[in-house]
């Protein structure tokens, strides 16, 4: 019997599902409402600065075991760059201090015990917080697995998790933090390399994809917008488009990877995350000054991360809800006077851009991580794929990869 499996959304979840079911030689067709794939993770060309930037700079780990299957997959590995190391540069604003953490590349955590590689102002024992949010997390928060305070909390603990939870630590859900720590720190610096997608977030991961799926048979449909979906006897049966429909036939499959509000609207009855946080990305047209590396971590400023691409600079502010009010050039111009200060450029505001997703990922608290449904679903042809579902990991481009591979196999048997 012919078989169809239909993917609605194309960021990188249902790009993700897409690309493993065409690799099997399955039929799919993508469906996305949208005129780009990709989702939250794309390039676009800014008019404003003249220049194509990304919708917000997206750092993966080198222990991303999907995100790098899914690059090697498309041929897009050397896309994607970083450190020949697990270094990470920081700068301490309140006094003006620089330091490189480098965790070297074994599994065992030697450099806890360097004062020359470890964050200054720490103790090698101090260190035994991170073996008890990893390994005895609790159900609860960051906040009540461990002290939120202190020169490795405020130094190290608190701008990694900021980064990858997009939340306040001491809020977000410790489970996740564990699962995160145990997938990179405690797996070793082989698995901590920063990679970051030198020529554009959709160089990397939505074009190649696209030109696979392309190359193995895969119609994809952009402004294609899934409307309704009609139920008979347990499972999906139509797909209604507004301006057309596809009636599933009895071995067709629609695996949605659509954002969690969308899916609560096509899915009666479906319980998803329903609180958000917001990122912002402030973007600098300036020559990059040699002083300053590829990324650095900032503490103790509004500042978080500095990504430092050709003739640009870029902020990435996460947990950023209270920033959303704030007018545009008083961001921009609150930013630059730090990144003037580390970087060493004048103080004047050179062209900028303001980038505010409110909605960037789900809330990581222990609530909205109890929300976070399965790919199954009660419909037996219908199955999720997004960061946002219970991949386990926070929602990150890895959780997105994942869940698309987990959707595929599903919809494969
Ligand atoms: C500013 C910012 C910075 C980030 N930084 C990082 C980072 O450094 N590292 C990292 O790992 N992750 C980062 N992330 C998170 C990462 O971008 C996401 O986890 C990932 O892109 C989510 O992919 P997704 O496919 O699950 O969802 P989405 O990208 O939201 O894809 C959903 C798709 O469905 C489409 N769609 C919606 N409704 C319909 C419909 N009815 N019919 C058809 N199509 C529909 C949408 O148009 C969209 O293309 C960041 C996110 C943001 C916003």
């Amino acid at each position: 019997m012919s078989r169809t499996v239909h993917v609605i959304g194309g960021g990188l979840a249902g790009l993700s599902a897409a690309l493993r079911l065409a690799q099997s030689g399955a039929t799919v067709v993508l469906h996305e409402a949208g005129s780009q794939a990709g989702g939250r993770c794309r390039s676009y060309h800014d008019a404003g600065l003249d220049m194509t930037i990304d919708n917000g700079n997206h750092v993966i780990l080198s222990g991303n075991r999907s995100a790098l299957s899914y690059l090697e997959l498309i041929g897009a590995t050397d896309r994607m760059r970083g450190p020949a190391g697990a270094d990470f540069n920081f700068v301490d604003l309140a006094d003006g201090e620089r330091w490189q953490l480098r965790l070297g590349d074994g599994v065992l955590p030697w450099w806890i015990f360097s004062t020359a590689r470890r964050v200054p102002h720490t103790r090698a024992r101090d260190y035994l917080v991170l073996a008890r949010l990893m390994w005895r997390p609790g159900k609860g928060t960051v906040g009540e697995a461990i002290p939120c305070s202190g020169a490795l909390y405020e130094r190290l603990i608190e701008p990694i998790l900021l980064a990858t939870l997009n939340n306040e630590p001491p809020l977000a859900s410790a489970r996740l933090a564990a699962t995160l720590m145990r997938e990179t720190l405690a797996a070793g610096g082989r698995t901590c390399r920063p990679l970051i997608a030198h020529d554009g977030l959709s160089s990397a991961f939505v074009d190649p994809a696209l030109a696979y799926l392309k190359a193995h048979g895969v119609t994809v449909r952009f402004g294609h917008e899934l409307h309704t979906i009609e139920f008979d006897d347990g499972r999906a049966a139509r797909l209604d488009f507004g301006k057309d429909a596809v009636q599933l036939g009895p071995a067709d499959a629609v695996i949605l990877a659509v954002p969690p509000n969308v899916a609560a609207r096509l899915l009666p009855g479906l319980t998803t995350p329903d609180a958000f946080r917001a990122i912002a990305n402030v973007h600098f047209r300036v020559e990059w000054p040699m002083t300053l590396p590829a990324m650095t971590g900032v503490v103790h400023g509004l500042t978080q991360w500095i990504f430092a691409y050709p003739g640009r600079l870029s902020v990435t502010i996460s947990a950023a809800d209270t920033l959303m009010q704030m007018p545009r050039e008083e961001l921009a111009r609150r930013v630059w006077s730090e990144v003037a200060k580390i970087a060493g450029l004048p103080e004047a505001l050179p062209p900028w851009q303001v980038v505010r997703e409110r909605r960037a990922t789900i809330a990581t608290d222990p609530r909205q991580e109890a929300l976070r449904p399965q790919a199954a679903t009660v419909w037996r042809n219908v199955i999720l794929a997004g960061d946002w579902t219970a991949t386990g990991l926070p929602p990150t481009i890895e959780s997105a990869i994942r869940s698309g591979e987990r959707a595929a196999r599903l919809a494969a048997a």
